[in-house]
């Protein structure tokens, strides 16, 4: 029985509700799943409220999927699991919140400039409470009618390299692993296939150095050949698994990627020895 690790809900840029996942979820016979939205925790109560309603023997754990940018390797992204309170982490998912607004109205106005013309009101009253990011402007573009796939929105207007593209703030690594350290959750590398193909080691060593306690070894996005890597090299951490759904497109994922829910138990089992020490 697997627990997928790594889901996205409508709270962030995923199409579904924390409560449609929970069925989903079921469906596919897993034994439970992690909520991991872009930037925000805002999704976490109603999965928590409608799993402990209609699916109490299901295991669920509140979780958040960090971006951050590294001077050297460029965008990496942190999962952090909190199996406590997560009120500590709220300070810094305002800080993203904000400055995720104010990157959106640039891009907003780069295509403006292109003719791509977005109700900029309409979206901050839509999306105001989200971590507003390329995939809701993406969706916009498709439907205000100007492009008929979200993914042609990737294709040269808000890709990496595209026209349109802004960099969000850049909040460092080391930043989301002390805050989120600090506030008694679990930082998690999430699908570093970049980084072993360029041979990175050393930063993710440093990193777990920091308080990293586990890397995401299995993903859609991560190959065989990886995953057997991460397996072998990282066994003394926590290794977790997500299949990162966000709409139909990954639903061919979901079931297939998760960890067995033995090892988060283990996991917590020794979270719990240690506060007895402690
Ligand atoms: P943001 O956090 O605002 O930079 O947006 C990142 C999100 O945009 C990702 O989580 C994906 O959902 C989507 N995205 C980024 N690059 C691509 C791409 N090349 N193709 C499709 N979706 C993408
Ligand atoms: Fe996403
Ligand atoms: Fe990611
Ligand atoms: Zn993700």
């Amino acid at each position: 029985m697997l627990v997928d690790s790594h889901i996205h809900s409508s709270f962030s840029d995923g199409v579904y509700s924390p409560s449609e996942l929970w069925h989903k979820v079921v469906e596919k016979g897993l034994a439970g799943w992690a909520l991991t939205d872009h930037d925000t925790m805002n999704g976490v109560e109603e999965a928590r409220l409608f799993g402990s309603t209609h699916y109490p023997d299901k295991f669920f754990v509140a979780g958040c999927e960090f971006s951050t940018h590294h001077s050297e390797v460029g965008e990496v992204h942190i999962l952090a699991y909190f199996f406590r309170s997560y009120e500590g982490i709220l300070p810094l998912l305002e800080e993203y919140r904000k400055s995720r607004i104010q990157r959106a109205r640039i891009m907003v106005d780069l295509l403006r400039k292109e003719g791509y013309h977005l109700e900029w009101d309409e979206l901050v009253s839509r999306y105001e409470d989200k971590p507003l990011g390329r995939m809701h402007l993406a969706r916009a573009l498709v439907a205000a009618g100007y492009l008929s796939t979200p993914s042609q929105a990737f294709q040269g207007l808000l890709d990496n390299r595209g026209r349109c593209y802004v960099p969000r703030r850049e909040i460092r690594p080391e930043e989301v692993i002390e805050a989120v350290s600090w506030a008694g959750g679990w930082p998690i590398l999430a699908h570093p296939t970049f980084l072993v193909e360029s041979d990175n080691h050393r930063h993710i060593r440093e990193w777990v150095k920091r308080g990293m306690v586990g890397i995401e070894y299995r993903h859609p996005r991560v190959s065989e050949s990886i995953s057997a890597f991460l397996l072998g090299e990282y066994r003394s951490l926590l290794l977790v698994s997500g299949s990162d759904f966000h709409d139909e497109g990954g639903e061919k994922d979901l079931g297939k990627y998760g960890v067995p829910l033995a090892w988060w138990e283990k996991a917590l089992e020794n979270e719990r020895k240690h506060d007895v020490k402690a």
